[in-house]
Protein backbone atom coordinates (compact mmCIF):
# COMPACT_ATOMS: atom_id res chain seq x y z
CA UNK A 1 0.00 0.00 0.00
CA UNK A 2 3.07 2.21 -0.43
CA UNK A 3 2.04 3.16 -4.43
CA UNK A 4 2.36 7.01 -4.37
CA UNK A 5 -0.93 8.94 -5.74
CA UNK A 6 -1.09 12.22 -7.38
CA UNK A 7 -4.40 14.19 -7.34
CA UNK A 8 -5.13 16.90 -9.44
CA UNK A 9 -7.59 19.67 -8.13
CA UNK A 10 -8.38 20.05 -4.73
CA UNK A 11 -12.28 20.79 -5.10
CA UNK A 12 -15.04 18.69 -3.35
CA UNK A 13 -14.10 15.29 -5.11
CA UNK A 14 -9.92 15.69 -4.89
CA UNK A 15 -10.28 16.54 -1.71
CA UNK A 16 -12.17 13.72 -0.66
CA UNK A 17 -10.80 10.91 -2.61
CA UNK A 18 -7.40 12.17 -0.85
CA UNK A 19 -8.55 11.35 2.73
CA UNK A 20 -9.88 8.05 1.76
CA UNK A 21 -6.75 6.92 0.01
CA UNK A 22 -4.37 8.14 2.81
CA UNK A 23 -7.01 6.03 5.20
CA UNK A 24 -5.97 3.07 3.14
CA UNK A 25 -2.22 3.86 3.81
CA UNK A 26 -1.06 5.02 0.21
CA UNK A 27 1.09 8.15 -0.21
CA UNK A 28 -1.32 10.78 -1.32
CA UNK A 29 -0.17 14.33 -2.67
CA UNK A 30 -2.50 16.88 -3.91
CA UNK A 31 -2.37 19.62 -6.19
CA UNK A 32 -3.88 22.84 -6.83
CA UNK A 33 -3.97 25.49 -9.24
CA UNK A 34 -5.59 28.11 -6.87
CA UNK A 35 -4.06 29.34 -3.86
CA UNK A 36 -5.25 28.44 -0.37
CA UNK A 37 -9.06 28.97 -0.36
CA UNK A 38 -8.52 29.25 3.53
CA UNK A 39 -6.12 31.96 3.38
CA UNK A 40 -7.48 33.66 0.41
CA UNK A 41 -10.81 35.12 -1.22
CA UNK A 42 -11.22 33.04 -4.35
CA UNK A 43 -15.15 33.54 -4.67
CA UNK A 44 -15.09 36.11 -7.73
CA UNK A 45 -19.06 36.99 -7.57
CA UNK A 46 -19.90 33.42 -6.97
CA UNK A 47 -20.93 31.90 -3.46
CA UNK A 48 -22.35 28.40 -5.09
CA UNK A 49 -24.51 26.66 -2.67
CA UNK A 50 -25.20 23.26 -3.26
CA UNK A 51 -28.18 20.44 -1.97
CA UNK A 52 -26.05 17.72 -0.69
CA UNK A 53 -28.34 14.34 -0.22
CA UNK A 54 -27.98 10.74 0.24
CA UNK A 55 -25.67 9.99 -2.52
CA UNK A 56 -22.77 12.41 -1.63
CA UNK A 57 -23.40 11.69 2.31
CA UNK A 58 -22.40 7.90 2.02
CA UNK A 59 -19.02 8.81 0.87
CA UNK A 60 -18.49 11.37 2.84
CA UNK A 61 -19.66 9.45 6.46
CA UNK A 62 -17.40 6.21 4.86
CA UNK A 63 -14.35 8.84 5.33
CA UNK A 64 -15.81 9.50 8.57
CA UNK A 65 -15.70 13.56 7.79
CA UNK A 66 -19.68 13.93 7.90
CA UNK A 67 -19.86 14.84 11.46
CA UNK A 68 -17.60 17.55 10.90
CA UNK A 69 -19.57 18.96 8.03
CA UNK A 70 -23.30 17.96 9.12
CA UNK A 71 -23.30 21.22 11.47
CA UNK A 72 -23.05 23.13 8.51
CA UNK A 73 -26.13 21.77 6.55
CA UNK A 74 -29.39 23.30 6.27
CA UNK A 75 -32.19 20.84 5.53
CA UNK A 76 -34.62 21.58 2.95
CA UNK A 77 -37.74 19.49 2.88
CA UNK A 78 -39.02 20.87 -0.05
CA UNK A 79 -39.85 23.11 -2.68
CA UNK A 80 -41.42 26.68 -2.07
CA UNK A 81 -43.12 27.75 -5.12
CA UNK A 82 -43.67 31.30 -5.75
CA UNK A 83 -46.48 32.39 -8.27
CA UNK A 84 -46.16 35.60 -10.11
CA UNK A 85 -48.91 37.42 -7.36
CA UNK A 86 -46.86 36.37 -4.32
CA UNK A 87 -48.84 32.98 -3.19
CA UNK A 88 -46.84 30.62 -1.89
CA UNK A 89 -46.93 26.43 -2.36
CA UNK A 90 -45.51 23.90 -0.84
CA UNK A 91 -44.25 20.44 -2.73
CA UNK A 92 -42.65 17.82 -0.37
CA UNK A 93 -39.17 16.23 -1.88
CA UNK A 94 -39.84 12.96 -0.65
CA UNK A 95 -41.50 10.87 2.25
CA UNK A 96 -41.95 12.48 6.04
CA UNK A 97 -38.42 13.14 7.00
CA UNK A 98 -36.51 13.17 3.75
CA UNK A 99 -34.69 16.04 2.83
CA UNK A 100 -31.91 18.00 1.13
CA UNK A 101 -29.50 19.71 2.52
CA UNK A 102 -28.35 23.60 1.40
CA UNK A 103 -24.65 23.80 1.74
CA UNK A 104 -22.01 26.66 0.45
CA UNK A 105 -19.67 24.73 -1.91
CA UNK A 106 -16.55 26.97 -0.31
CA UNK A 107 -17.02 26.03 3.19
CA UNK A 108 -17.37 22.26 2.68
CA UNK A 109 -14.45 22.76 0.39
CA UNK A 110 -12.07 24.12 2.80
CA UNK A 111 -13.52 21.58 5.66
CA UNK A 112 -12.19 18.73 3.16
CA UNK A 113 -8.99 20.33 2.61
CA UNK A 114 -8.45 20.79 5.85
CA UNK A 115 -10.02 16.89 6.84
CA UNK A 116 -7.19 15.91 3.93
CA UNK A 117 -4.54 17.59 5.78
CA UNK A 118 -5.01 16.40 9.24
CA UNK A 119 -5.28 12.53 7.99
CA UNK A 120 -1.48 13.54 6.62
CA UNK A 121 -2.28 14.55 2.72
CA UNK A 122 0.38 16.93 1.35
CA UNK A 123 -1.53 20.04 -0.19
CA UNK A 124 0.63 21.87 -2.23
CA UNK A 125 -1.70 25.25 -3.14
CA UNK A 126 -0.62 26.99 -6.44
CA UNK A 127 0.48 24.39 -8.24
CA UNK A 128 -1.58 24.60 -11.79
CA UNK A 129 -0.72 21.61 -13.81
CA UNK A 130 0.91 22.00 -17.04
CA UNK A 131 1.24 18.25 -18.74
CA UNK A 132 0.40 14.95 -18.02
CA UNK A 133 2.77 12.28 -19.55
CA UNK A 134 0.70 9.46 -19.63
CA UNK A 135 3.69 6.74 -20.69
CA UNK A 136 5.99 7.97 -17.43
CA UNK A 137 3.09 8.37 -15.23
CA UNK A 138 4.34 12.26 -14.49
CA UNK A 139 2.69 15.31 -13.59
CA UNK A 140 4.20 18.37 -14.54
CA UNK A 141 3.50 22.17 -12.87
CA UNK A 142 3.64 25.86 -14.10
CA UNK A 143 6.17 26.27 -11.56
CA UNK A 144 8.46 23.79 -14.10
CA UNK A 145 8.52 21.26 -11.17
CA UNK A 146 7.66 17.77 -12.06
CA UNK A 147 6.35 14.37 -10.13
CA UNK A 148 6.44 10.60 -10.81
CA UNK A 149 3.19 8.57 -9.47
CA UNK A 150 1.81 5.02 -9.78
CA UNK A 151 -1.29 6.84 -10.15
CA UNK A 152 -2.47 10.26 -11.12
CA UNK A 153 -6.34 11.13 -10.68
CA UNK A 154 -7.46 14.15 -12.41
CA UNK A 155 -9.90 16.03 -10.11
CA UNK A 156 -9.63 19.22 -11.61
CA UNK A 157 -13.30 19.86 -13.11
CA UNK A 158 -15.59 20.83 -16.15
CA UNK A 159 -12.52 22.28 -17.72
CA UNK A 160 -9.57 19.97 -16.82
CA UNK A 161 -6.35 20.14 -18.00
CA UNK A 162 -5.89 16.41 -17.80
CA UNK A 163 -8.78 15.69 -19.86
CA UNK A 164 -7.19 17.79 -22.47
CA UNK A 165 -4.28 16.38 -22.54
CA UNK A 166 -6.36 12.75 -22.77
CA UNK A 167 -8.21 14.41 -26.21
CA UNK A 168 -4.87 14.49 -27.65
CA UNK A 169 -4.73 10.37 -27.47
CA UNK A 170 -5.67 8.37 -30.09
CA UNK A 171 -9.57 6.73 -29.74
CA UNK A 172 -10.33 9.28 -26.68
CA UNK A 173 -13.77 10.25 -27.62
CA UNK A 174 -15.12 14.10 -26.05
CA UNK A 175 -17.85 16.35 -26.67
CA UNK A 176 -19.36 19.60 -24.63
CA UNK A 177 -22.55 21.16 -24.85
CA UNK A 178 -22.87 24.52 -23.58
CA UNK A 179 -27.03 25.46 -22.84
CA UNK A 180 -28.65 28.63 -24.01
CA UNK A 181 -29.07 29.74 -20.17
CA UNK A 182 -26.70 31.67 -17.95
CA UNK A 183 -27.33 31.99 -14.26
CA UNK A 184 -26.55 34.65 -12.29
CA UNK A 185 -26.05 35.54 -8.48
CA UNK A 186 -27.83 37.82 -6.08
CA UNK A 187 -27.94 37.73 -2.46
CA UNK A 188 -31.09 38.30 -0.28
CA UNK A 189 -29.33 39.87 3.24
CA UNK A 190 -31.07 39.15 6.59
CA UNK A 191 -32.54 41.79 8.62
CA UNK A 192 -32.04 41.88 12.36
CA UNK A 193 -29.49 38.58 11.96
CA UNK A 194 -33.13 37.11 10.78
CA UNK A 195 -33.79 34.72 7.41
CA UNK A 196 -36.30 37.10 5.17
CA UNK A 197 -38.16 33.68 3.93
CA UNK A 198 -38.75 30.20 5.81
CA UNK A 199 -34.99 29.10 5.40
CA UNK A 200 -35.91 25.13 5.06
CA UNK A 201 -37.10 25.12 1.63
CA UNK A 202 -35.76 25.67 -1.54
CA UNK A 203 -37.44 29.02 -2.90
CA UNK A 204 -38.38 28.59 -6.89
CA UNK A 205 -39.73 31.36 -8.76
CA UNK A 206 -40.91 29.22 -12.12
CA UNK A 207 -41.62 31.36 -14.87
CA UNK A 208 -41.58 29.24 -18.08
CA UNK A 209 -38.47 29.49 -19.80
CA UNK A 210 -36.51 30.33 -17.05
CA UNK A 211 -36.78 30.58 -13.08
CA UNK A 212 -35.27 31.78 -10.13
CA UNK A 213 -34.04 29.73 -6.91
CA UNK A 214 -32.97 30.51 -3.49
CA UNK A 215 -30.57 27.91 -1.27
CA UNK A 216 -30.33 29.28 2.53
CA UNK A 217 -26.94 29.91 4.02
CA UNK A 218 -25.51 29.52 7.52
CA UNK A 219 -25.13 33.19 7.90
CA UNK A 220 -28.75 33.78 7.78
CA UNK A 221 -28.13 34.97 3.86
CA UNK A 222 -30.20 33.03 0.81
CA UNK A 223 -28.29 32.35 -2.24
CA UNK A 224 -31.01 33.21 -5.45
CA UNK A 225 -29.59 32.22 -8.48
CA UNK A 226 -31.51 33.44 -11.82
CA UNK A 227 -31.07 30.85 -14.61
CA UNK A 228 -32.08 32.83 -17.26
CA UNK A 229 -31.49 32.89 -21.95
CA UNK A 230 -28.28 34.76 -23.24
CA UNK A 231 -30.36 35.64 -26.12
CA UNK A 232 -33.89 36.28 -27.00
CA UNK A 233 -37.01 37.89 -25.36
CA UNK A 234 -36.46 38.64 -22.25
CA UNK A 235 -32.83 37.34 -22.08
CA UNK A 236 -29.99 38.90 -20.61
CA UNK A 237 -28.94 40.78 -23.23
CA UNK A 238 -32.05 42.85 -23.09
CA UNK A 239 -31.10 43.89 -19.14
CA UNK A 240 -28.68 46.71 -19.53
CA UNK A 241 -29.83 49.67 -17.94
CA UNK A 242 -31.35 49.47 -13.78
CA UNK A 243 -34.88 50.36 -15.56
CA UNK A 244 -34.79 47.40 -17.64
CA UNK A 245 -33.68 45.47 -14.94
CA UNK A 246 -35.65 46.80 -12.46
CA UNK A 247 -39.03 46.42 -14.78
CA UNK A 248 -38.17 42.90 -15.48
CA UNK A 249 -37.72 42.14 -11.80
CA UNK A 250 -41.41 44.06 -11.05
CA UNK A 251 -43.20 41.70 -13.76
CA UNK A 252 -41.76 38.29 -12.99
CA UNK A 253 -40.29 38.38 -9.38
CA UNK A 254 -41.66 40.94 -7.34
CA UNK A 255 -41.63 39.47 -3.91
CA UNK A 256 -38.11 38.68 -4.28
CA UNK A 257 -37.69 42.03 -5.13
CA UNK A 258 -38.51 43.44 -2.53
CA UNK A 259 -36.13 41.77 -0.02
CA UNK A 260 -33.31 43.10 -2.43
CA UNK A 261 -32.86 46.24 -2.00
CA UNK A 262 -29.74 46.72 -3.59
CA UNK A 263 -30.78 44.53 -6.79
CA UNK A 264 -29.69 46.54 -9.50
CA UNK A 265 -26.05 47.30 -8.12
CA UNK A 266 -26.33 43.29 -7.19
CA UNK A 267 -27.16 42.36 -11.33
CA UNK A 268 -24.54 44.71 -12.46
CA UNK A 269 -21.80 43.60 -10.21
CA UNK A 270 -21.99 39.79 -10.00
CA UNK A 271 -21.10 38.01 -13.19
CA UNK A 272 -23.32 35.94 -15.57
CA UNK A 273 -21.84 32.71 -16.17
CA UNK A 274 -22.66 29.91 -18.41
CA UNK A 275 -23.47 26.46 -18.17
CA UNK A 276 -21.99 23.19 -20.03
CA UNK A 277 -22.12 19.18 -20.25
CA UNK A 278 -18.97 17.64 -20.94
CA UNK A 279 -18.58 14.03 -21.65
CA UNK A 280 -15.80 11.50 -22.15
CA UNK A 281 -14.72 8.31 -22.60
CA UNK A 282 -12.63 6.05 -21.70
CA UNK A 283 -12.08 8.17 -18.56
CA UNK A 284 -8.47 6.51 -18.11
CA UNK A 285 -4.98 5.91 -19.62
CA UNK A 286 -2.35 3.77 -18.68
CA UNK A 287 -2.48 4.70 -15.20
CA UNK A 288 -4.08 8.20 -15.06
CA UNK A 289 -8.20 8.73 -14.02
CA UNK A 290 -10.70 11.24 -14.23
CA UNK A 291 -12.90 11.49 -11.44
CA UNK A 292 -16.11 13.95 -10.75
CA UNK A 293 -16.60 17.19 -13.08
CA UNK A 294 -13.51 16.07 -15.07
CA UNK A 295 -15.02 13.18 -16.19
CA UNK A 296 -18.71 14.29 -16.65
CA UNK A 297 -19.47 17.75 -15.62
CA UNK A 298 -23.55 18.34 -15.87
CA UNK A 299 -25.93 21.21 -15.52
CA UNK A 300 -26.88 21.71 -11.98
CA UNK A 301 -30.45 21.40 -12.18
CA UNK A 302 -31.15 17.88 -10.32
CA UNK A 303 -28.29 19.30 -7.55
CA UNK A 304 -26.47 16.25 -8.50
CA UNK A 305 -23.09 17.20 -9.64
CA UNK A 306 -21.11 17.53 -6.67
CA UNK A 307 -23.43 14.02 -5.43
CA UNK A 308 -22.43 11.97 -8.41
CA UNK A 309 -18.65 13.23 -8.11
CA UNK A 310 -18.68 11.89 -4.54
CA UNK A 311 -20.61 8.69 -5.43
CA UNK A 312 -17.70 8.23 -8.07
CA UNK A 313 -15.33 8.20 -4.85
CA UNK A 314 -17.11 5.44 -3.11
CA UNK A 315 -17.06 3.27 -6.19
CA UNK A 316 -13.86 3.95 -7.41
CA UNK A 317 -12.36 2.89 -3.68
CA UNK A 318 -15.18 0.10 -3.06
CA UNK A 319 -13.97 -1.35 -6.72
CA UNK A 320 -10.57 -0.50 -6.05
CA UNK A 321 -10.69 -2.90 -2.62
CA UNK A 322 -12.42 -5.70 -4.22
CA UNK A 323 -9.39 -5.93 -7.04
CA UNK A 324 -6.67 -5.71 -4.43
CA UNK A 325 -5.75 -1.83 -5.69
CA UNK A 326 -4.42 -3.22 -8.45
CA UNK A 327 -4.85 0.11 -10.83
CA UNK A 328 -4.17 -1.81 -13.93
CA UNK A 329 -7.14 -3.45 -14.14
CA UNK A 330 -9.42 -1.32 -11.71
CA UNK A 331 -9.03 1.82 -13.94
CA UNK A 332 -10.55 0.05 -17.28
CA UNK A 333 -13.30 -1.55 -15.07
CA UNK A 334 -14.43 1.34 -12.87
CA UNK A 335 -14.63 3.66 -16.52
CA UNK A 336 -16.24 1.16 -18.33
CA UNK A 337 -19.02 0.50 -15.70
CA UNK A 338 -19.56 3.92 -14.23
CA UNK A 339 -20.41 5.45 -17.84
CA UNK A 340 -23.70 4.69 -18.43
CA UNK A 341 -24.43 6.19 -14.87
CA UNK A 342 -22.93 9.11 -15.55
CA UNK A 343 -24.54 9.81 -18.95
CA UNK A 344 -28.05 9.13 -17.15
CA UNK A 345 -27.37 11.34 -14.47
CA UNK A 346 -26.70 14.28 -17.07
CA UNK A 347 -29.79 13.46 -19.03
CA UNK A 348 -31.99 13.68 -16.25
CA UNK A 349 -30.33 17.10 -15.29
CA UNK A 350 -31.24 18.23 -18.33
CA UNK A 351 -34.89 17.90 -18.02
CA UNK A 352 -35.48 18.34 -14.43
CA UNK A 353 -34.52 21.86 -15.75
CA UNK A 354 -37.61 21.77 -18.00
CA UNK A 355 -39.58 20.36 -15.17
CA UNK A 356 -38.51 22.89 -12.25
CA UNK A 357 -39.05 26.06 -14.99
CA UNK A 358 -42.37 24.77 -16.51
CA UNK A 359 -43.73 22.24 -14.89
CA UNK A 360 -43.81 22.39 -10.71
CA UNK A 361 -46.92 24.64 -10.85
CA UNK A 362 -49.00 23.35 -13.71
CA UNK A 363 -52.25 21.44 -12.89
CA UNK A 364 -51.04 18.13 -14.94
CA UNK A 365 -47.95 17.82 -12.91
CA UNK A 366 -49.33 18.28 -9.73
CA UNK A 367 -52.32 15.84 -10.63
CA UNK A 368 -49.69 13.18 -11.49
CA UNK A 369 -47.66 13.93 -7.90
CA UNK A 370 -50.92 13.08 -6.46
CA UNK A 371 -51.58 10.07 -8.07
CA UNK A 372 -48.07 9.30 -7.63
CA UNK A 373 -47.96 9.89 -4.24
CA UNK A 374 -50.98 7.37 -3.60
CA UNK A 375 -49.33 4.54 -5.09
CA UNK A 376 -45.96 5.25 -3.15
CA UNK A 377 -48.08 4.96 -0.23
CA UNK A 378 -49.82 1.73 -0.78
CA UNK A 379 -46.59 0.20 -2.76
CA UNK A 380 -43.12 2.31 -1.13
CA UNK A 381 -40.93 -1.13 -1.84
CA UNK A 382 -42.23 -1.25 -5.66
CA UNK A 383 -42.97 2.06 -6.79
CA UNK A 384 -40.05 4.79 -5.88
CA UNK A 385 -40.56 8.25 -7.48
CA UNK A 386 -37.82 9.34 -9.90
CA UNK A 387 -37.18 12.25 -8.16
CA UNK A 388 -36.58 10.26 -5.10
CA UNK A 389 -34.21 7.02 -6.74
CA UNK A 390 -32.05 10.03 -7.78
CA UNK A 391 -32.32 11.62 -4.16
CA UNK A 392 -32.48 9.20 -1.81
CA UNK A 393 -31.55 6.14 -2.78
CA UNK A 394 -28.18 4.45 -4.33
CA UNK A 395 -30.18 3.01 -6.82
CA UNK A 396 -27.66 3.22 -10.44
CA UNK A 397 -28.63 6.69 -12.55
CA UNK A 398 -29.06 4.71 -15.20
CA UNK A 399 -31.61 1.92 -13.62
CA UNK A 400 -33.46 5.43 -12.18
CA UNK A 401 -33.58 7.17 -15.79
CA UNK A 402 -35.01 3.68 -16.90
CA UNK A 403 -37.44 2.96 -14.11
CA UNK A 404 -38.52 7.03 -14.48
CA UNK A 405 -39.12 6.47 -18.38
CA UNK A 406 -41.73 3.64 -17.70
CA UNK A 407 -43.60 5.49 -14.64
CA UNK A 408 -43.73 8.09 -16.99
CA UNK A 409 -45.84 6.01 -19.85
CA UNK A 410 -47.75 4.31 -17.22
CA UNK A 411 -48.33 7.90 -15.95
CA UNK A 412 -49.36 9.38 -19.52
CA UNK A 413 -51.37 6.60 -19.74
CA UNK A 414 -53.58 6.73 -16.61
CA UNK A 415 -54.13 10.85 -17.56
CA UNK A 416 -55.54 9.37 -20.67
CA UNK A 417 -57.64 7.53 -19.53
CA UNK A 418 -61.30 8.28 -18.11
CA UNK A 419 -61.78 5.05 -15.51
CA UNK A 420 -61.03 4.96 -12.08
CA UNK A 421 -57.60 5.03 -10.69
CA UNK A 422 -56.66 1.24 -9.88
CA UNK A 423 -54.23 0.94 -7.94
CA UNK A 424 -53.46 -2.78 -8.26
CA UNK A 425 -53.44 -2.39 -11.81
CA UNK A 426 -50.91 0.46 -11.99
CA UNK A 427 -48.10 -2.00 -9.93
CA UNK A 428 -49.28 -4.51 -11.97
CA UNK A 429 -48.45 -3.31 -15.11
CA UNK A 430 -45.34 -1.42 -13.96
CA UNK A 431 -43.61 -4.83 -13.21
CA UNK A 432 -44.79 -6.21 -16.72
CA UNK A 433 -43.30 -3.20 -18.22
CA UNK A 434 -40.16 -3.40 -15.98
CA UNK A 435 -39.49 -6.88 -17.23
CA UNK A 436 -40.05 -5.86 -20.88
CA UNK A 437 -37.70 -2.54 -20.85
P1 LIG B 1 -14.39 21.34 -8.90
O1 LIG B 1 -15.19 21.58 -7.69
O2 LIG B 1 -14.54 22.25 -10.06
O3 LIG B 1 -12.86 21.32 -8.45
C1 LIG B 1 -11.80 21.27 -9.39
C2 LIG B 1 -10.54 21.79 -8.73
O4 LIG B 1 -9.44 21.60 -9.61
C3 LIG B 1 -10.61 23.28 -8.42
O5 LIG B 1 -10.18 23.50 -7.10
C4 LIG B 1 -9.67 23.90 -9.45
O6 LIG B 1 -9.07 25.08 -9.00
C5 LIG B 1 -8.65 22.78 -9.62
N1 LIG B 1 -7.92 22.81 -10.91
C6 LIG B 1 -8.44 23.06 -12.13
N2 LIG B 1 -7.48 22.99 -13.07
C7 LIG B 1 -6.32 22.68 -12.40
C8 LIG B 1 -4.99 22.48 -12.84
N3 LIG B 1 -4.62 22.58 -14.13
N4 LIG B 1 -4.04 22.18 -11.91
C9 LIG B 1 -4.37 22.07 -10.59
N5 LIG B 1 -5.63 22.28 -10.14
C10 LIG B 1 -6.61 22.56 -11.04
N6 LIG B 1 -23.81 19.86 -7.38
C11 LIG B 1 -24.60 19.23 -6.48
O7 LIG B 1 -24.36 18.06 -6.14
N7 LIG B 1 -25.68 19.87 -5.96
C12 LIG B 1 -26.02 21.13 -6.30
O8 LIG B 1 -27.02 21.66 -5.80
C13 LIG B 1 -25.20 21.82 -7.24
N8 LIG B 1 -25.49 23.08 -7.61
C14 LIG B 1 -24.68 23.74 -8.47
C15 LIG B 1 -25.01 25.03 -8.85
C16 LIG B 1 -24.22 25.72 -9.75
C17 LIG B 1 -24.60 27.11 -10.14
C18 LIG B 1 -23.06 25.09 -10.28
C19 LIG B 1 -22.19 25.81 -11.25
C20 LIG B 1 -22.72 23.80 -9.90
C21 LIG B 1 -23.53 23.11 -9.01
N9 LIG B 1 -23.24 21.79 -8.63
C22 LIG B 1 -24.06 21.13 -7.76
C23 LIG B 1 -22.10 21.07 -9.23
C24 LIG B 1 -20.86 21.02 -8.33
O9 LIG B 1 -20.44 22.31 -8.01
C25 LIG B 1 -19.76 20.28 -9.08
O10 LIG B 1 -20.24 19.08 -9.61
C26 LIG B 1 -18.59 19.98 -8.14
O11 LIG B 1 -18.01 21.17 -7.69
C27 LIG B 1 -17.55 19.14 -8.87
O12 LIG B 1 -16.47 18.88 -8.03
P2 LIG B 1 -15.04 18.56 -8.64
O13 LIG B 1 -14.14 18.38 -7.47
O14 LIG B 1 -15.15 17.47 -9.64
O15 LIG B 1 -14.64 19.87 -9.45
Amino acid sequence: MKDKISIVGAGLVGSLLAVILKQKGFDVQVFEKRKDPRKSDVAEGRSINLALSNRGIRPLKMAGVYETIEPFLIPMKGRMMHAVDGELTFQPYGKEGQFINSVSRAQLNELLIESAEKSGVEVHFDHKCTNVDFEKSTLTFQNGSTIQSDLIVGTDGAFSEIRKKLQLTDRFNFSQHYIEHGYKELAIEPVNNKFLMEPNYLHIWPRGNFMLIALPNNDKTFTCTLFFPFEGNPSFSQLNTKKEVDDFFDKYFKDAKALIPDLTDQFFSNPTSSLITTKCDPWFKNSTILLGDAAHAIVPFYGQGMNSGFEDVRLFIELAEEMDWNWEQILPKYSSSRKKDADAISELALHNFIEMRDHVGDPDFLRRKEIESKIQAKYPKEWIPLYSMVTFSDIPYSEALRLGKIQKKIMDEILNQETEINLEKIIERFNTLKKAY
